[in-house]
């Protein structure tokens, strides 16, 4: 067999290291210490970080790159955003949203985030944006796994021929059921919605992930609804509640019966830190919420718990650039996950836990998996976090599709050492 990479002396994600990773024809064949091999390329990690690719389980890229159009959000409200993003949708170009999706895609590439869940908005009667991205789905099929969520932004129920939009877009070719119950006009309206919404997925054999009570209202209860319905339907493993914001606010008795349930149901969850910490919690003078939902206490009872970036320069928020170690110190410091294990849970959030909801075929560094991988500037998932750590090399199916220096300062002091490796520990 020839061998086409190989990369030597790694230290991975569980603590091994001096692991040398083999691959042929885009696939890791063999990982273990010293493999005696030749390749075309090798690759010497000199003990650095060995990470499969960063996951965005949450992200809305028919909105990215859109900041400031047509005017920015003041309020800083998730209903000032969707009533932006309504006042945008209507001058919206295929064009458009395909380039600022595709420069996304290459930020997102260099950052060593290569599979993306991104939701598209079915409310516009054209589907402009659906088109767009399962344009984009194709084009960054060879580098990148981007999987689309025909996501209702006004509401299933309350916006006229969102439904079956929606299902227009189901057989375009998008491939999960998304929703919005807290956006509906009422309580029982929420509920109908996800009802229905779960039945199209169950038919259809999709999976599902709704935004699910994005808000501080501690009475938005529809991921109870959601629970209760993928264990009606039998969808455990293949249901997401997205956000869950309104659990940071519940009486605590009511949750201690809501996370076995949630659990029960095989239902994951999607944090996404960056937008909850500026999202929630405008309504309050002081103290103000965080509305980050339960992450610890999920994770602790066996949920699986990802964390999403959501959003990138659009109307919700201003800033961001698809670096996932960015959103998983923000996760770690909004859920206080500060221990050495909540640390890497938090890194677990943005890898592992994320490619679980994707339901990714062959990820990880393990053989027979895709050889798709990130070398980091750091020699664990905790300096990673801490460090944002450069991204050497990221490697699609074995070849490298993005590269970027070791950072390192040169210094002029008095009995120093004339470098510094960016700011590692000895
Ligand atoms: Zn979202």
């Amino acid at each position: 067999m020839s061998a086409d990479l190989l990369v030597t002396n790694a230290t991975l994600p569980d603590g091994r290291t001096g692991v040398d990773v083999l691959v042929a024809n885009g696939r890791i064949v063999n990982v273990a210490p010293r493999i005696d091999a030749t390749a075309a390329k090798t690759v010497d990690a000199h003990g650095y970080l060995l990470t499969p690719p960063f996951v965005d389980a949450h992200f809305h890229m028919d909105a990215t790159l859109s900041y400031g159009l047509p005017r920015v959000n003041e309020s800083g409200t998730l209903l000032e955003g969707i009533a932006l993003w309504g006042e945008l949708k209507p001058t919206l170009t295929q064009d458009a949203i395909v380039e600022r999706a595709l420069t996304y895609c290459d930020w997102a590439v260099a950052k060593g985030l290569l599979a993306i869940r991104s939701h598209v908005d079915v409310c516009d009667p054209r589907l402009l944006a659906v088109e767009a991205l399962l344009h984009v789905r194709e084009k960054v099929k060879p580098y990148l796994d981007l999987q689309l969520v025909a996501f209702p932004q006004d509401g299933a129920l309350r916006s006229p021929g969102a439904m079956e939009q929606l299902k227009r877009a189901l057989q375009m070719g998008v491939d999960v059921v998304g929703g919005i119950p807290h956006f509906e006009r009422t309580m029982r309206d929420g509920a109908e919605s996800v009802r229905l919404l779960c039945e199209l997925a169950a038919e259809q054999g999709r999976l599902v992930d709704m935004h699910c009570d994005e808000t501080d209202d501690p009475h938005s209860r529809h991921i109870e609804m959601l629970a209760m319905e993928s264990l009606r339907l039998g969808l455990q493993g293949r249901v997401t509640g997205s956000h869950l914001t309104s659990m940071h606010s519940m009486d605590n008795y009511y949750v201690s019966k809501l996370i076995p349930l949630i659990h029960e149901a095989g239902v994951s969850v999607v944090a996404n830190p960056l937008i909850n910490i500026t999202i929630q919690g405008r309504h309050d003078t002081y103290p103000k919420r965080r509305g980050m939902t339960r992450v610890p206490e999920l994770m602790a009872a066996g949920v699986n718990v990802a964390f999403g970036n959501d959003c990138v320069m659009d109307p919700w928020y201003s800033l961001g650039s698809g670096d996932m170690l960015e959103v998983a110190s923000m996760g770690l410091h909004v859920a206080h996950m500060t221990s050495q294990t909540g640390m890497r849970a938090c890194f677990d959030a943005i890898t592992v836990n994320g490619a679980a909801i994707l339901h990714l075929e062959g990820y990880g560094i393990a053989p027979g998996n895709h050889a798709d991988f990130v070398l980091l500037q750091a020699r664990d998932p905790v300096e990673a976090i801490r460090l944002r750590a450069p991204r050497l090399l990221v490697f699609r199916a074995g070849r490298v599709v993005a590269q970027t220096p070791a950072a390192t300062a040169t210094l002029d002091l008095p009995g120093r050492p004339p470098t510094v490796d960016w700011m590692l520990r000895r």
